[in-house]
Formats: structure tokens, C-alpha cells, sequence
């Protein structure tokens, strides 16, 4: 392989954006190919073959309109299906969405999703993954970024959409406990900052046990409260950054966003937590997962978001969805179907 292919292509590709001139103030995302010709390196002799061990790549570049994202994976989490986050529903509706998916119907499995967009001169991150609260098999957002060759100080936004701990654990590094993203805008919907700052943050109607309550309440707070100076507040409607717009969608937390990106004709709906999983929660809308802070409410965005994104076919993006997490919605019967896209060409 030639040496120069990445660096080209990578030229070439800026070009085709009328970035040539931007190229030298922001980080390469480094390539595929890239990947390719370190792992050939390591090859020693012409009848060793690779052992086909070490780590997924873990990162994919795809566009929106003129912007460069990137869908990050942060780890997840999964284990038998009696232990799975959908309480409400019974194991032969969890099973048939399963089954119905070409998925094992004993376990569930949860990817966590982190999605990084560069708009113009913005690098805009969305949540920020687990961090070290939920073990060595998450909170890979660092390593990822490493591996497309950003800095953590070279995020200039951070949007919260939520404050649970898969999306904010990523916030604060854990020796120092100060901000990862140091040069960055924080946002986090006002509502979702005074719901879990507040006096009495009530998750009597979720499904989270009562003797985990307390747990969570008090890590959100924790931090929310070590970014509290920063967090600068957004609202349904708001329109930031040239292209972004922040949804209402309320319901897993009360101040839960969407975020939908727009550039030229070319649009993205990050749902975030509006759905867990592409088999069961696009089936069963009305079935809450635990988490679910006002479930009522949660089933009533989920209809509302999807019949729009399925009305104008709306290129999706989700927290939880199967990595890249990205796809499309379709309605089928009294539910919907998650049609997922292919890993995209560039
Ligand atoms: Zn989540």
C-alpha cells in the first residue's frame, strides 16, 4: 500500500470540502486504511498469518452534508434476558422482537454510542460515555478519540442530552476530577440540570429499585454540581452551531434531548435515549426500559419522534443502537421497525 494513500485522501477529501485552508487547525480523523497498514507491519515472515486478536476499531466516519461525524464506541453492556432493563414486559414479547431480529432470545446485549461531529471549525461532542464508572469493558471514548487523532482539548462543545452514567461518566477525568473537555462549551437543557439538582429528585416512577435510587441521584448530582460554573443552558427550539437544533424529548429523563444536525438537504436525528434497542423498543414503543424516569410520558416522544422520522424518512442515529447506530425507521402494524444502514462507504 502506498504510504502517502491516507494522507491524500485526506487532502483530497478537504478539498472536496473547501477545508484545504482549515486542514492545518484541526485533527485528522485518522483512516481505516491507516489501521490496515500498522497491522500488515506487525507481520513478521510470508507464511505467518495474524492471530486476529486485539481490539475492534472501535470508530466510523460518515457524513452529514457537508459535516464529518464519527460514531464512537464506548463499550456496553448485555447478560441474560431475566436480567434484562424492560420490566414491564413479558419475556414472550422480549423474546419474539428477539427472535424476530435474528437475535440470540436468552440474552440482551446494550452497545454504548458516543457520536463526534465537526461542524465548520466546531468539534462537537454528544455525551461522553461511561468513563470509569461501569468498568474496564466501557468508557473507550478517550481511546477512540486517540485513535482518530483528537485531543480531548480540541472538543469545542459538549452537549450532556441526559444526566445518566453511561453519557456523563465521560465528563470529568477520574484522578483529578476536573472537566476532559477543558476548552469546551458544556450544554445541558436547563430542565435536566434543576430536575437532578433540585431538592427532590423523584424516580418513584421509574424502574429503577428503590435501593439504587439514591446511588444515582447522588452521582448525577456529583457531576453536574463539579461542572456547575460551565454549563451553559438550552431549550427545545434552540438552534446552535449553524446546523444543529435541540428537540424536546422528554420522558427517560424530564429534560432528555434529541438533537437533529442539518446541512444542506442532508439531515441526522440523534435520538439518544428516546430508544434502547433496535429490536424491542422499535416493536413495542409503549414498553418502557427502567430507566425510564416518567414512562408514560417516554412512550408518548417515542411516537412522536418516530412517525416523524418514518414520515420523512429521517436518517437516524442512537445512543444505544447497534454500532454504527445508524438507520432509518419504518411503521409496521401497531409498532415500527428499525431498518439499519450498512457500515458507509466514504
Ligand atoms: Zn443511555
Amino acid at each position: 500500500m502506498h504510504p502517502n494513500t491516507s494522507s491524500l485522501s485526506r487532502r483530497d477529501a478537504l478539498r472536496y470540502l473547501g477545508l484545504a485552508g482549515a486542514a492545518a487547525l484541526l485533527p485528522a480523523f485518522a483512516t481505516r486504511t491507516g489501521a490496515a497498514e500498522t497491522a500488515t507491519a506487525a507481520v513478521s515472515g510470508p507464511t505467518a498469518l495474524p492471530d486476529l486478536a486485539g481490539e475492534q476499531p472501535g470508530y466510523c466516519r460518515f457524513k452529514i452534508g457537508d459535516f464529518d461525524a464519527v460514531a464512537l464506541d464506548d463499550g456496553g453492556f448485555g447478560g441474560p434476558l431475566d436480567q434484562a432493563p424492560w420490566p414491564k414486559a413479558d419475556r414472550a414479547q422480549l423474546t419474539a422482537a428477539l427472535a424476530g431480529a435474528f437475535l440470540p432470545t436468552d440474552r440482551f446485549s446494550l452497545p454504548f454510542n458516543v457520536l463526534l461531529v465537526r461542524m465548520g471549525t466546531e468539534l462537537v461532542l454528544v455525551d461522553t460515555g461511561c468513563g470509569p464508572l461501569y468498568g474496564p469493558t466501557n468508557g473507550k471514548l478517550r481511546q477512540r478519540l486517540a485513535a482518530i487523532g483528537v485531543q480531548p482539548e480540541q472538543i469545542t462543545a459538549v452537549f450532556l442530552t441526559h444526566a445518566h452514567g453511561d453519557h456523563f461518566g465521560g465528563l470529568l477525568d477520574p484522578d483529578t476530577k476536573t472537566p476532559v473537555f477543558a476548552r469546551a462549551q458544556h450544554f445541558i437543557h436547563r430542565r435536566e440540570f434543576e430536575f437532578w439538582t433540585g431538592s427532590a429528585p423523584d424516580l418513584s416512577t421509574s424502574g429503577v429499585p428503590v435501593e439504587a435510587r439514591a446511588a444515582a441521584i447522588a452521582r448525577a448530582q456529583e457531576y453536574l454540581n463539579a461542572l456547575r460554573s460551565r454549563w451553559q443552558f438550552i431549550g427545545p427550539g434552540d438552534r446552535l452551531l449553524d446546523g444543529l437544533e435541540i428537540l424536546d424529548a422528554p420522558g427517560h429523563t424530564p429534560g432528555h434531548i434529541a438533537l437533529q444536525f442539518s446541512s444542506g438537504n442532508a439531515q441526522l436525528l440523534h435520538f439518544v435515549d428516546t430508544l434502547h434497542h433496535h429490536a424491542i423498543s422499535f416493536a413495542h414503543p409503549d414498553i418502557p426500559i427502567a430507566f425510564d424516569v416518567q414512562p408514560e410520558l417516554g412512550s408518548v416522544t417515542r411516537r412522536r419522534l418516530l412517525d416523524r422520522a418514518a414520515a420523512d424518512r429521517t436518517r437516524l442515529f442512537g445512543a444505544h443502537m447497534p454500532f454504527p447506530a445508524l438507520g432509518h425507521v419504518r411503521k409496521v402494524g401497531k409498532g415500527y421497525e428499525h431498518v439499519i444502514e450498512p457500515w458507509p462507504a466514504l
